[in-house]
């Protein structure tokens, strides 16, 4: 659990971290642009309102110097000093010149400071100019706007500066509170992106855990589990692909299963079909070993006996190396042109002599005549019509037909069809797997590979083979080489 809860904090930690440093990010620039967007424009239009302030009260100060308008002024000074972030100092060296004595302006008709940005600023207006600036005011322990006029006596020459000065306070206020803003706003943001990113991982986390748990199983050879996620993105098509996996995997190990199932099954057969011939032969040999057998008669038939067994085991072992031969993938049939119908008369000749003995006449049909040429291996083509032929005579009745039909345009199609005991409907898919075989008596010698040989050879020839069979009534095969033309076929 702990390992899990590991891996979980793992990513979202990543999340986490990505999110808040996002939110954080965003949160600060915003502050800073608001900030300095907020202080710059507050500045410029109380610097602009202070100057024209300022203008208005140096050219009061100008008409009292010339007409002596006190009234004006004092009211007007009397607004003035109702704001109350706001001063005025009028400093010059020439007071009388100018008619008016502090007391009655409600100023500080002296500096009250030496520092340094001040003097910069009257030095500035004395100049005839202007000037304003803003600074940390040391008198007044804040940042303020500091506005310097020149006072203009009545020759127009100067004769003081007026000194305006506002205080910032507010707007370090404004400052100081939005930074609080953002400071809270950015630890709001850090838990909203916690709660965000703790939503987020899980939803990534969890299917993962699914999944590894799942891969976790199918390392352990347990295929039968889904991880049972159905989602529209890419994990989800994750998912689906280990589902595939597993189902892949799953149908792999059945089919090794199958296959060794088949290998052994294959061991059982092969061992089991020679240890009778075996049993047999030894069981011969000891009788006439020790001499049970005493006449020659006996001896004979003993001594056939035991050659009808080794002929029975070397044809098994022939069968089971074409058998061998035939499932290894590279094994390639030396091909060449040769003529089916050649090869059918052929095999018919080869078992001409048990045909002739059960009274079984083979009647051939349709283009018997013709070559009908295919590239094919000879020997193997007989050998599998010698399969089907060996079965129809082992399976008919005595005086029955055997019916050898050939169709040749473009593909051949060969059917050899028989009127013996036929095969039940249930064991006809099995009749082309290795060792199957009826229990007829018939059938006793058989050892069920021949027609597995046979489907072999007809596949490495890139054919077909197909049965049709009804009990009682016959069976017949039908081998297709080629793609026949359908007109003529
Ligand atoms: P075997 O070599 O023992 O004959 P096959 O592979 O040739 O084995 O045949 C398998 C089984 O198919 C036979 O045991 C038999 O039951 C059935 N079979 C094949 N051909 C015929 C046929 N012409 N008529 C009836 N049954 C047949």
């Amino acid at each position: 659990m702990k390992n899990i809860f590991g891996r979980f904090n793992n990513i979202f930690y990543k999340v986490f971290g990505a999110f808040s440093a996002l939110t954080v990010f965003s949160a600060l620039l915003l502050g800073i642009v608001f900030v300095r967007l907020y202080t710059t424009a507050t500045q410029r239009s109380r610097q602009e309102s202070l100057c024209h302030v300022s203008d208005q009260i140096a050219d009061r100060l100008a008409d009292t110097i010339m007409y002596g308008d006190f009234e004006a002024l004092m009211q007007f000074l009397e607004i003035y000093n109702s704001f109350e972030s706001a001063e005025i100092w009028l400093v010059s060296e020439k007071q009388d010149e100018l008619g008016v004595d502090g007391e009655l302006l409600g100023v500080d008709m002296q500096l009250a400071t030496d520092q340094e940005e001040y003097l910069e600023v009257i030095e500035k207006a004395k100049e005839g100019k202007q000037e304003a600036s803003v600074f940390y005011s040391e008198i007044h322990k804040a940042t303020a706007l500091v506005v310097g006029t020149p006072v203009r006596g009545t020759d127009s020459d100067i004769v003081g500066v007026l000194v305006s000065i506002e205080t910032l306070e507010d707007l370090d206020d404004t400052i100081r509170n939005t930074s609080r803003i953002i400071f809270v706003s950015s630890i709001m943001a850090l838990l909203v992106s916690g709660l965000i990113a703790f939503i987020f991982a899980r939803r990534i986390t969890e299917p993962v855990r699914q999944m590894r748990l799942m891969t976790r199983d199918m390392i352990e050879g347990n295929y039968k589990l889904k991880t049972g996620i159905k989602r529209h993105d890419e994990i989800g098509e994750m998912a689906e692909s280990i589902d595939m996996l597993s189902d892949k995997l799953l149908e792999n190990e059945e089919e090794r299963k199958n296959m060794e199932q088949m290998r052994l099954d294959f061991f059982a057969n092969v061992s089991h079909e020679l240890r009778t011939p075996i049993t047999v032969v030894r069981a011969y040999a000891e009788s006439l070993v020790d001499g049970v057998v005493t006449t020659k008669e006996e001896q004979e038939d003993y001594y056939g006996r035991i050659l009808r067994e080794c002929s029975n085991m070397e044809r098994l072992v022939g069968d089971l190396l074409t058998l061998s031969k035939m499932q290894n993938p590279n094994f390639r049939i030396e091909k060449e042109l040769v003529s089916l119908t050649q090869i059918l008369e052929d095999a018919v000749g080869g078992v001409g002599a048990i045909a002739a003995d059960k009274g079984i006449s083979i009647s051939p049909s349709g283009q018997f005549d013709e070559p009908c040429m295919v590239m094919g291996d000879y020997g193997r083509l007989r050998q599998m019509f010698m399969v089907v032929f060996d079965n129809a005579l082992k399976f008919s009745p005595e005086g029955s037909t055997i019916h050898v039909d050939v169709k040749c345009a473009g593909g051949v199609e060969i059917t050899i069809r028989d009127e013996g005991v036929g095969i039940a409907p249930e064991e006809l898919p099995n009749i082309f797997e290795k060792f199957y075989k009826s229990r007829l008596l018939e059938n006793e010698k058989g050892s069920g590979l021949g027609l597995a040989i046979a489907k072999y050879i007809c596949e490495k020839h890139n054919g077909t083979v197909r049965v049709e069979s009804e009990l009682g009534k016959g069976t017949a095969f039908t081998f297709v080489f080629g793609i026949l033309d359908e007109k003529q076929a």
